[in-house]
Order: structure tokens, then C-alpha cells, then sequence
């Protein structure tokens, strides 16, 4: 069998395990510590607080500095409400495109990786290879600090981490940081026919999300701009709101959630600062006026950093001695990569596959990807046992 096959193989196998990231991955996690077993690789498990979920730490060669660290994430967005042409959990060839939820994002790095061992395990590594793979990447990088956490104590120091979310094998050295925020509104029912008497939280929102539209689009003309990103501006969206009883009531609840994703350049909490000041200092006394025990809560969650240019690290040397690319590129979607950067870890994202296949219908990575991704892994082995 030659290497593109056994990788295509190991793909199979990972995508028929169902890790969408609200379920758990702990069968696809055992299966992948069976494999390493098999080849005299202990793997060590870092669950989450409910044991549902598992992240996985191993490494092959030596137990010496200057590692690379080969990351990725298990888990995938998903499959629901989607046009799906074929079963998203069993890779389907057509046309030298495989099919299949996670082919791109990101089962094919993993998959490539984990079908190396034998060559690896051969090899004389003079400097080991690390698996570092993680749980709920897709629902905000809430995973792998605990693994960052573990490397950083237990392993020698790696020289670097590569992300393999999907780049076609380029090398992506910057990636925007992403801040979730929650904003809930507490209004005071009354009815629709009297509402001087009441504050619809719903009225609230919309004036709020309003603010929120504006804000963005002046910063998208006045704020800190960085040409190698697409958009080359700080990007501010509200994707998600709930609220409301019924149509004649004054509405008592309501909330949104939007999402910075900020340059590395730029500051997150620039941006909900100045919207926190308008809600305390504008919107708030007007609805207290109407009765005190209305509210405005609004609640920030632990933020993905971004991932900052780190001109000539080692991470960027071998990956771009590895590929030969040798093109500055950055990248607005977010990613592990800011967290292991941020823990003192040189990281780039290098992976097979392309971002514009993630998390859609029909997701596919080409065939032709998965022979770079080989060749990646093959150079890096050769790299390593010299
Ligand atoms: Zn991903």
C-alpha cells in the first residue's frame, strides 16, 4: 500500500467516529491510543471536567528537546440542516475529491500523521515528533489549554507546533483572535398597548445590535487595517439572539451573542468597552427610569488570541524549508495556533485541505492535498533523523 493510501485509510477510519463537538471523542480517542500502543507509544489523556471528552498527548522518538509538534483538533462542526449528497461520516471518493465531515477540517492532518508511525518508529529521530491532538476546537478552542498546559509541563521543550488546519500545505504565520460575547437583556413586561409602562428587551437589543452594525462599519473605514488579512480590518458580527413571549407583551427577556475577531495589532476589549460605556452611560438610566430592576449584563468569554507574525521562527523556518513556500500569509479565521504561541511555543498552521471546504455541505479534501500532506510528514521524518 503505498503512503497516500494508508493515509486515506487512517481518514476513513477518523471520519466514521461522529465527533461533532457536542457529542463525545472519546471512541475516535481510544481508537487513535490503541494505534499508538500497537506501536510502543503511550499516550497520555487529558479529560474534561465530565469525562465525555479527551484530549491526547504522545510522542514518538527521543525524550529530548526541539520536538516538533504535530496539532490537531478531533472534534468537527455540525452535519444538520446541510445538503449532504452523501453519508458526512463515510469518506466517498469521486472525481480525486474525498467527501466526508472533517476531510478538510481537519481529520486529513491527523489521519496523515498517525499514518507515519511506522516510519517514524523506524526511523532514527534524533529529535521527537509530537501528537497533540485536541477536543471542542469548533466551539471556541475551549479544549486544548489543558493540553497546552500538559505539554508545557511534561515534555521537553518542543522547537515547534504546527497546526495542520487546512492552509494547501502553505504556510500561515498570523491568524485573528476571536472574542465571544454574551449581552442579555432584562426589560420589564407591560402591555403592548401601554408601553410607556414597560422596557421590551427585545427594542433594547435591536437598538444595541444597531450600535454594535455602526461601530463596525467605522471601524472598518477608520480603525487599525493590515493589508495581508481578508478582511484587512477588525471584524465585529451578531449571529445569534433569543427573546421575547409573545407579540402583545412588552418583552422582559432578551439576548445576542456577536463575536470580535480582532488583528493581532488590535485589542478585542477596545471594542466592548466602548460598547459596555454606551449601555451604562446611555441605554441603562433610560430603562431604569422605568423600573430599576432592569439590566444589561454583559458577559465576555475566554477569548481565542490571535497568532502573530514571529518573523523567522523556528517554526516558520522548517515549516517553509519543509513546503518551500516561502509567501507571508495570514488568515482571519481563528485557531489553536494563538494559544500555543501565547504559552511560549513558536507555531505556524500548515496543513492539507482548504479553509473554503470547512464546515460546508459536502465537505471534500483533494486527493492531491493528501499526497503533499504525506510528503510533509516524510520530509519532516527525514528532517528530524538528521
Ligand atoms: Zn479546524
Amino acid at each position: 500500500m503505498t503512503d497516500t493510501a494508508r493515509a486515506i485509510e487512517m481518514l476513513k477510519t477518523l471520519v466514521s467516529f461522529d465527533t461533532v463537538s457536542r457529542k463525545s471523542n472519546l471512541a475516535l480517542i481510544e481508537h487513535v491510543r490503541g494505534l499508538l500502543g500497537s506501536h510502543g507509544i503511550d499516550s497520555r489523556l487529558v479529560y474534561n471536567e465530565s469525562k465525555t471528552k479527551a484530549n491526547l498527548l504522545a510522542s514518538v522518538g527521543p525524550n529530548v528537546p526541539g520536538g516538533i509538534v504535530l496539532s490537531g483538533h478531533t472534534d468537527v462542526v455540525p452535519v444538520e440542516d446541510q445538503d449532504w449528497h452523501s453519508d458526512p461520516f463515510v469518506v466517498t471518493e469521486k472525481d480525486g475529491k474525498l467527501y466526508g465531515r472533517g476531510t478538510a477540517d481537519m481529520k486529513a492532518f491527523v489521519a496523515i500523521a498517525l499514518a507515519a508511525l511506522p516510519d517514524m518508529t523506524k526511523a532514527a529521530l534524533k529529535r521527537p515528533i509530537h501528537f497533540a491532538f485536541s477536543y471542542d476546537e469548533e466551539v471556541g478552542c475551549i479544549g486544548v489549554p489543558s493540553l497546552i498546559k500538559l505539554l508545557n509541563a511534561e515534555l521537553p521543550k518542543p522547537s515547534a507546533v504546527v497546526v495542520g488546519e487546512p492552509t494547501e500545505m502553505k504556510v500561515v504565520t498570523a491568524h485573528k483572535g476571536v472574542t465571544a460575547v454574551r449581552t442579555v437583556i432584562t426589560g420589564h413586561e407591560a402591555h403592548s398597548s401601554l408601553p410607556h409602562r414597560g422596557v421590551s428587551a427585545v427594542m433594547i437589543a435591536a437598538e444595541l445590535i444597531e450600535y454594535l452594525r455602526a461601530m463596525s462599519a467605522e471601524n472598518a473605514i477608520k480603525g487599525p487595517k493590515n493589508p495581508l488579512f481578508e478582511p484587512e480590518h477588525t471584524t465585529l458580527t451578531i449571529n445569534r439572539i433569543e427573546g421575547g413571549t409573545a407579540p402583545n407583551i412588552m418583552a422582559g427577556h432578551c439576548s445576542f451573542q456577536w463575536d470580535v475577531r480582532a488583528l493581532p495589532e488590535d485589542d478585542a476589549n477596545i471594542y466592548i468597552k466602548k460598547f459596555s460605556d454606551y449601555c451604562r452611560d446611555v441605554v441603562l438610566p433610560r430603562m431604569k427610569a422605568v423600573s430599576p430592576a432592569c439590566n444589561i449584563e454583559i458577559i465576555p468569554r475566554a477569548g481565542t488570541p490571535a497568532l502573530k507574525p514571529e518573523k523567522n521562527s523556528d517554526a516558520e523556518q522548517l515549516c517553509r524549508m519543509l513546503t518551500g513556500d516561502n509567501v507571508t500569509r495570514h488568515v482571519s479565521f481563528a485557531a489553536e495556533a494563538g494559544q500555543f504561541q501565547s504559552s511560549g511555543l513558536a507555531t505556524v498552521i500548515c496543513g492539507p485541505g482548504s479553509i473554503a471546504q470547512a464546515h460546508q455541505p459536502n465537505e471534500f479534501i483533494e486527493r492531491r492535498q493528501i499526497e503533499l500532506g504525506v510528503k510533509f510528514v516524510k520530509d519532516l521524518i527525514g528532517h528530524l533523523s538528521r
